[in-house]
C-alpha cells in the first residue's frame, strides 16, 4: 500500500464518522456527540442517544448512513469563533466541554483525544474552531475528508460497546459504535472473511475444545493451567528452543522464582516494575518479590567466580516463568498473562564476539521460524539516535549497531532500521513473524545490554591482565511461550504438525472382537514404544464416525484396524486432511515403514508430512 493511498483510506474512514453521526441525528435528534476518531480498520463514534441503543439498531443505522451517502453532500470547511461554536453546539454537552476547554487552557487536556478530531490546530493557543457541514450535520473537525459523502468506499457496523466519556469512569458513560471501512467492497469482503477465519481459529476457542489449557477462579486470572495435551506442545516447543541454543553453546540454570528486593534495586529495574508482586516473609526483615525478569539472576551466577576471557562467552539458558501483574481487563487467553514462561537466555561476551554472537543467534531464529514452524518474518533493527538518553560508550555502540546490520544483510534477511527505538541500555532487535491469516506477531527478541553489567560490577581478565567488563546478549528465541502457544494455535488452526500434535496417531479398530482389540492395542504398544503418542477410539460407533471424531480433533493419522490389517501386519494410515475419502489414504505400509517415517517427521520437526 503506498502512502497516498493510505491517506485517502484514512480521510474515508473519518468521513464515515461524520456520515454515521449525520444518520444518527437524523434517526435520533436529541443525541448527543462525543468524538468520532479513526481505529485500525475502521472508525468510532461516541454518543448518548436515549433511549440507549442495542445492536438491533445498527441495520438501521447502516440503512440510513447509506441515504446519507447517495444524497452526496459535499463536506464543506468553516471556522467560528470560539464563544460562537459555544452558542452554536448549545446543548451538545460533550462538544462545549471540549470547546470550554480550548478556550480556558488551550488543550482538551485528556489524553486520548485526538486533537485534529475536535477541530484544534497544533498551536497551544486557541481562538477559533474548525468546522465541517455534510448536509444536515456539522462537527467540530480539522479534517481531512473526502470530498463529499459518496467517495467513502465500502463500510459496515461491527458492534457496540460502552465507553466512559474521555476515558475516565467517573465521567458519563457513552456508547460506542464501531464501524470498518475499506476502498472497495472486495476489500471489505476479504476482511469479514478473515475476521470469521480468525474467529475459527481463536485459540480460547480451541485451547477449550482440544483440551490444551484452562483457567480456574480459584488460581486466579491471567494464570493459565496447562493439561496434559497443553504441556506435551508447551514441552516440545520448549525443547526445540533449548535443543537449538544447547548446540550454539548455551548451558542451562536454575534460579528461585522470589528475591529479594536488593537485586532489583541494584539492577535499576525495582521503580520500572510497578505491576511487581510482592512476597512477605514473616521470619526474615528482608522484601521480598516475585521475579519479573531473569537477568539479574543470572548475573549472579556469572559473578560468582573470576572469569578469563578464554572463557567467554559465557551463555546460560532457562525456561522459566516471570511474573507481572496486568490489569484485569488486560489479560487475554494465553496471549496476556500474569505468569509468563520465557525461553530466556544471557549471554556474557567480549565486544570483540558481538558480531559473531549475533550470527549465530541469527541463524537459530532462521532455522526455528524458516525451516520448522515455515513461517515469514521481518526483522526490526532498534537503534539509538543522536539524543543523549543512551547508556554507555558511543563507540561500542556504533560497532555494534554495524555489527548487527552486517550479519543482517550477510544472511540477507529482510530487515528495517528503528532510529531512536533501542533502549537507553543498548540496541535491539525485534523478530516479527506472520501467521497464516497474516497476522503478524513479534515473537524472538535480542537485546544488547552494556548497563548491567556496569550495575553488577560484572568482569573478566582480559589477555593483558587487566579487569574489563564484558556485555550481556539477552535473548528469546520463543519469547513467552503461552503467548507462543496462542500463535501457534491460531497459525495451525489446532491442525498441529506431527511433532507438536498431543495426539499423533488414532487407532480405529473396526469392531470390538477380542482379536482386534488385543491387536490394536498390540500396536498402541509398539508406537508408544517408539516414542510416538498414540490413542485407541474404543468407542462402539461406526468406523466412519471414528474417522470424523478423529478428524475434528486433528490428529495428524488415523489406522483403521480391521481383520486384514491384523492378518497382513500392514496397514493404510489415513492423513489428517482426510474424512471418509479413499485419496486421502497413503499407500499400504508394514508397521515397521510407519514407525520409521513417522519417527523421522518428528525428528525433522517437519511441518509437512514425510507420508503425502
Ligand atoms: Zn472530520
Ligand atoms: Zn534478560
Amino acid at each position: 500500500m503506498d502512502h497516498a493511498h493510505d491517506d485517502q483510506l484514512f480521510a474515508m474512514r473519518h468521513s464515515l464518522a461524520h456520515i454515521m453521526a449525520t444518520a444518527i441525528q437524523e434517526l435520533y435528534p436529541s443525541t448527543k456527540f462525543g468524538i468520532g476518531p479513526v481505529v485500525e480498520n475502521g472508525f468510532y463514534y461516541d454518543v448518548d442517544v436515549e433511549p440507549r441503543l442495542t445492536e438491533e439498531d445498527l441495520p438501521k443505522i447502516e440503512a440510513k448512513m447509506k441515504e446519507v451517502i447517495k444524497a452526496n453532500y459535499p463536506f464543506e470547511h468553516s471556522t467560528m469563533g470560539l464563544d460562537e461554536a459555544l452558542g452554536f453546539f448549545k446543548g451538545q454537552t460533550y462538544k462545549i466541554e471540549l470547546i470550554n476547554d480550548l478556550k480556558n487552557h488551550g488543550t482538551t487536556v485528556a489524553k486520548d483525544i485526538d486533537r485534529s478530531v475536535i477541530g484544534a490546530s497544533d498551536e497551544a493557543k486557541v481562538d477559533e474552531v474548525g468546522i465541517y457541514t455534510d448536509g444536515p450535520f456539522t462537527d467540530l473537525c480539522r479534517g481531512p475528508h473526502v470530498e463529499s459523502t459518496s467517495k467513502v468506499g465500502a463500510f459496515k457496523l461491527m458492534r457496540l460497546s460502552g465507553a466512559y466519556w474521555r476515558g475516565d469512569e467517573k465521567n458519563a458513560q457513552l456508547q460506542r459504535i464501531y464501524g470498518v471501512g475499506f476502498t472497495t467492497k472486495d476489500e471489505l469482503f476479504k476482511y469479514l472473511e478473515l475476521l470469521k477465519e480468525a474467529e475459527k481459529r481463536d485459540h480460547r476457542k480451541l485451547g477449550k475444545e482440544m483440551d490444551l489449557f484452562v483457567f480456574s477462579d480459584l488460581v486466579g486470572a491471567g494464570l493459565p493451567l496447562f493439561t496434559p495435551r497443553g504441556t506435551v506442545i508447551r514441552d516440545e516447543l520448549n525443547n526445540f528452543s533449548q535443543e537449538l541454543q544447547g548446540k550454539g553453546g548455551y548451558q542451562r540454570v536454575a534460579i528461585p522464582h522470589m528475591t529479594k528486593v536488593e537485586l532489583y534495586k541494584t539492577s535499576g529495574h525495582y521503580d520500572k516494575y510497578p505491576e511487581r508482586f510482592s512476597v512477605t516473609s514473616f521470619e526474615s526483615d528482608d522484601e521480598f518479590m516475585m521475579k519479573p525478569m531473569n537477568c539479574p539472576h543470572h548475573t549472579q551466577i556469572y559473578a560468582s567466580r573470576p572469569r578469563s576471557y578464554r572463557d567467554m562467552p559465557i551463555r546460560y539458558m532457562e525456561t522459566t516463568v516471570v511474573y507481572r501483574d496486568e490489569k484485569a481487563g488486560e489479560m487475554m487467553g494465553l496471549s496476556r498473562v500474569r505468569a509468563a514462561t520465557q525461553d530466556d537466555s544471557h549471554a556474557f561476551v567480549r565486544p570483540d564476539q558481538i558480531e559473531s554472537e549475533f550470527e549465530s543467534i541469527f541463524n537459530m531464529i532462521k532455522i526455528m521460524y524458516t525451516d520448522v514452524f515455515d513461517m515469514p518474518y521481518r526483522v526490526r533493527l532498534a537503534f539509538r539516535d543522536d539524543t543523549d538518553k543512551y547508556f554507555g560508550d558511543i563507540k561500542l555502540w556504533n560497532s555494534a549497531q554495524a555489527s548487527i546490520q552486517k550479519i543482517a544483510d550477510k544472511l540477507g534477511v529482510k530487515y528495517t532500521i528503528e532510529e531512536g527505538e533501542a533502549t537507553f541500555y543498548g540496541p535491539k532487535i525485534e523478530f516479527v513473524v506472520k501467521d497464516a491469516l497474516g497476522r503478524e506477531n513479534q515473537c524472538g527478541t535480542i537485546q544488547l545490554d552494556f548497563v548491567q553489567p556496569e550495575r553488577f560490577g560484572l568482569e573478566y581478565t582480559d589477555d593483558k591482565g587487566q579487569m574489563v567488563r564484558p556485555v550481556m546478549v539477552h535473548k528469546a528465541l520463543l519469547g513467552s511461550l503461552e503467548r507462543f502457544m496462542a500463535v501457534m494455535i491460531e497459525h495451525y488452526a489446532g491442525a498441529f504438525p506431527l511433532w507438536l500434535a498431543p495426539e499423533q496417531i488414532r487407532l480405529a479398530p473396526i469392531n470390538d472382537s477380542k482379536e482386534i482389540m488385543d491387536y490394536t492395542y498390540e500396536l498402541k504398544a509398539k508406537l508408544t514404544a517408539a516414542g510416538l503418542r498414540a490413542e485407541v477410539d474404543s468407542s462402539v460407533e461406526s468406523v466412519g464416525k471414528k474417522i470424523r471424531a478423529a478428524g475434528l480433533a486433528k490428529v495428524p493419522y488415523t489406522l483403521i484396524i480391521g481383520e486384514q490389517e491384523r492378518e497382513s501386519g500392514k496397514m493404510k494410515p489415513r492423513l489428517r486432511t482426510g474424512h471418509a475419502r479413499s485419496d486421502d489414504e497413503i499407500g499400504e505400509l508394514s508397521v515397521e515403514e510407519f514407525v520409521a517415517k513417522l519417527a523421522q517427521e518428528v525428528a525433522d520437526r517437519s511441518p509437512k508430512s514425510l507420508l503425502s
